[in-house]
């Protein structure tokens, strides 16, 4: 009888990141070292924004960072949102900045993305960050992807030579995760996108399968092979009748795949919380390479 999958708890692996980054930051201040300072631009009042960088900021509380929060109105100029930035690049105090997207349509969120100095872009959206992947160069390795990667490694599944094929060739997290899989963890990897031809014929390939499309239930379980690696990146907000007024959805339809998985993340408490977790590494990297090189 084959055996359940194993959850791939990222709500628990972070818990235990937070936990080592907590230890980190009394340690930096026992040596009068800084405190890492994290700075979130926040611009207008989408609910789903809103949650993303109030949970951001509850983990900066929770380790022990300094934090900052900017909030603009949805009627902010582009002119006046590069200022912030501006002026966040230049706060010495300040280690790392993350612009919460997507941005109003009247502005452009690569320009602003463009703007974050690379040292302090600890979301890794920047051209210098997303250079360094494939270069190998040490850079700020984007959120979403990093956290993928160290949770596959803290499960200590096999990556090395693997078939991973990644549905989603976004430019924050698809496209990144498909040059970490490969140049740095020497998967074969195949990217998918909405243009795929049969996408099943390729999913089904895939020892390891990483979905971030943002298009709920996508993948069904006669698209998996028998033991595959599943991680569901997307997180979709889909009308119901509670209190909340919505339920999160993955991109997965997970109660169908899980049979058929050898491990499998859960939305919510798989992805989301790791990449909460990868910008509090990220920020801690920033701020030791700024006070301590
Ligand atoms: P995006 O819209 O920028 O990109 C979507 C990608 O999916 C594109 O490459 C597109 O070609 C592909 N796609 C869309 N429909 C498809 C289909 N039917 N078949 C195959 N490919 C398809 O989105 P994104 O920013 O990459 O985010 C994707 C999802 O991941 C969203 O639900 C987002 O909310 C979620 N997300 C979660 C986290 C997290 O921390 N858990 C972080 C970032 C994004």
């Amino acid at each position: 009888m084959k055996s359940e999958p194993m959850i791939l708890d990222g709500r628990k692996v972070a818990g235990d990141i937070q936990a080592e980054i907590k230890t980190e930051v009394e340690n930096l201040k026992q040596q009068g070292f800084k405190v890492p300072h994290l700075a979130a631009i926040l611009v207008g009042d989408d609910g789903a924004s809103q949650t993303y960088v109030k949970n951001k900021i509850k983990a900066c509380k929770n380790v022990g960072f300094e934090y900052s929060l900017l909030q603009y109105p949805e009627s902010i100029t582009e002119a006046k949102l590069l200022a912030a930035v501006d002026r966040i690049n230049e706060d010495e105090d300040v280690d790392g900045l993350i612009v919460q997207l997507p941005l109003p349509d009247h502005i452009s969120g690569v320009k602003v993305i463009e703007h974050i100095s690379s040292s302090k872009d600890v979301d890794g959206f920047t051209n210098e960050n997303y250079g360094a992947i494939t270069s190998k160069r040490p850079g700020i390795m984007p959120a979403t992807p990093f956290g993928i990667q160290e949770l596959l490694k803290r499960y200590k599944i096999q990556i090395k030579g693997k078939h991973c094929v990644i549905v989603g060739n976004s430019r924050t997290v698809g496209a990144p995760m498909s040059s970490i899989m490969s140049f740095h963890e020497n998967a074969t990897v195949t990217i998918c996108h909405i243009y795929t031809e049969d996408l099943a014929s390729f999913t089904r390939l895939a020892d390891i399968l990483i979905v971030a499309t943002g298009k709920p239930g996508l993948i069904k379980a006669d698209m998996i092979k028998e033991g595959a690696v599943v991680v569901d990146v997307g997180i979709s907000r889909i009308e119901a009748d509670n209190e909340r007024g919505y339920v999160l959805k993955g991109d997965v339809e997970f109660e169908e795949v899980k049979p058929k998985a050898s491990y499998i993340t859960p939305v919510p408490g798989g992805v989301g919380p790791m990449t909460i977790a990868s910008l509090l590494l990220n920020t801690l990297k920033a701020s030791r390479q700024r006070h301590q090189s």
